[in-house]
């Protein structure tokens, strides 16, 4: 792979944050603590940190200079006016309410548009947003294409919704149950798989056809756009601002984690364009985040938030971005390593069944790679299989199609060089495959187990 010409960064470096070397019998150690759970882990144990992209992004100098700005007014504070506007321009919507982060949208939109009873379609579920939804009395229902769910179809847009899986579902329970369309662009746990702007626009009108609305989960809408560019006939030579914004026509609002592709440490919003929708979110957001002018956000997060919205949408940003990815994703296809194809956006997914087909996927495969990975190099990643997945209202397991583990690329933090020493790690850990043991349960806490269970591993 010598030959490989990769997109250089289009910043450079003006300060640096120290990073833990770390020995074989320290990471020993540090694992067993942890339960082998990386989410478990401290950083002082981490050299590369591959866990997520939220929150983990490298601000730039002129976002920094806009915390200094912060208007920490209890109510009607500047920085709220600057994000409402950049997601009027950016995105189109009229109404914007600031959460804390992406949850605490959809804790509202769940909230105000989700009766007892309700189905709620998505392109794949997503974690905190299927536990919202089902807090809320709705059932969810997975609409993707069926190629999502197959790790070495190379279908350009996986993240689709099946137009028919839809219509299927409209027969089934009728629009009246159906109150809205939760469309993710990208599908993070299909891989950070973007959707066609085709698929969004056959969505929406079919949605509307039925009077039900399309919400999106705009988490990494940027990246979805830039794949639009780069795969989409017609798009080539749209900007990405175009496309963003073209993107959002096809909804009636969405849901946003600032900590993706707002390029900051913490932050979201709800937006939308309906009056009376925006009306009872702003009743429910005083009772969960704050003030409808900060939500859960400080002035100076908002007035980053809004700067990163504008920077997220520059085609330099996100193309080295989405390059980064696939460096390593075809770095590690070279070295024969099973991963989720085509790349994704934000992250590269490895096959865990294909490294471990004599671990049971209850014995969880994947749980246990992230944690070899882990013990081979230090660089943490983060389970996306069975764990992840939970269990239904019954109780029992969920069992994924996939069962991946998720090198995840937080924007403009790593090198080039970082993921060299990444790709050196999967490949100890895939030349060692063969004698790993499963794990099994120390504690299961009730919902969202992934982010805090504890394991030990199978004689
Ligand atoms: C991260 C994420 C969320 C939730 O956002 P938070 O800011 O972590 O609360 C929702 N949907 C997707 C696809 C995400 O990746």
């Amino acid at each position: 792979m010598e030959s490989y010409k990769y997109m250089a960064e289009p910043y450079k470096i003006k300060m640096v944050e120290p990073i833990a070397v770390t020995t074989r019998e320290q990471r020993e150690e540090a694992i067993k603590r942890a339960g082998y759970n990386t989410f478990l882990l401290t950083t002082e144990d981490v050299y590369i940190d591959l866990l997520t992209d939220s929150g983990t992004n490298a601000m730039s100098d002129n976002q920094w200079a806009g915390l200094m700005l912060g208007d920490e007014a209890y109510a009607g504070s500047k920085n709220f006016r600057h994000l409402e506007q950049a997601v009027r321009e950016l995105y189109g919507f009229k109404y914007v309410v600031p959460t804390h982060q992406g949850r605490g949208a959809e804790n509202l939109l769940s909230q105000i548009m989700i009766k007892q009873g309700d189905y709620v379609p998505g392109n794949m579920y997503f974690t905190t947003t299927r536990l919202h939804q089902e807090l809320n009395g709705a059932i969810f229902r997975d609409v993707i294409i069926d190629e999502a769910h197959e790790p070495e179809n190379e279908h350009p847009f996986k993240g689709n919704i099946d137009l028919n899986k839809l219509q299927a579902l409209i027969d089934e329970v009728g629009p009246e149950r159906i109150p809205y369309i939760c469309l993710a662009v990208t599908v993070n746990l299909a891989g950070g798989q973007p959707v066609s702007m085709e698929n969004m626009k056959a969505v929406y009108e079919l949605a509307h056809k039925y009077g039900i609305k399309v919400m999106f989960d705009a988490t990494r809408c940027v990246e979805n756009a830039c794949f639009i560019k780069h795969r989409e006939p017609g798009y080539e030579n749209k900007s990405i601002r175009e496309i963003v914004k073209e993107m959002f026509s096809y909804a009636d609002g969405c849901t946003m984690s600032g900590k993706k592709d707002g390029i900051v440490n913490i932050g979201g919003f709800l937006a939308l364009n309906d009056e009376e929708l925006y009306q009872k979110a702003t009743a429910l957001v005083v009772v969960y985040e704050g003030m409808p002018s900060y939500g859960g956000m400080s002035g100076r997060d908002m007035e980053a938030l809004a700067r990163g919205l504008y920077e997220a949408v520059d085609y330099n940003y996100v193309a080295h971005r989405l390059d980064q990815v696939k460096y390593l994703g075809d770095k590690l296809i070279a070295e024969g390593i099973p991963v989720v194809k085509p790349i994704g956006g934000h992250a590269v997914f490895l096959d865990a069944r294909q490294f471990y087909p004599h671990i049971p996927q209850d014995q969880f495969p994947a749980q246990m790679l992230a944690a070899q990975v882990y013990l081979e190099s230090g660089v943490r990643s983060m389970e996306r299989g069975i764990v992840s997945a939970g269990r239904d209202p019954e109780g029992n397991h969920r069992f994924p199609k996939l069962e991946l583990v998720r090198l995840t690329i937080p924007r403009r933090v790593y090198t080039y060089a970082h993921l060299d020493v990444v790709v050196d790690g999967v490949k100890a850990a895939w030349n060692n495959r063969h004698n790993v043991p499963g794990l099994r349960f120390v504690y299961e806490p009730p919902v969202l187990r992934f982010f805090t269970a504890r394991f030990e591993p199978l004689k």
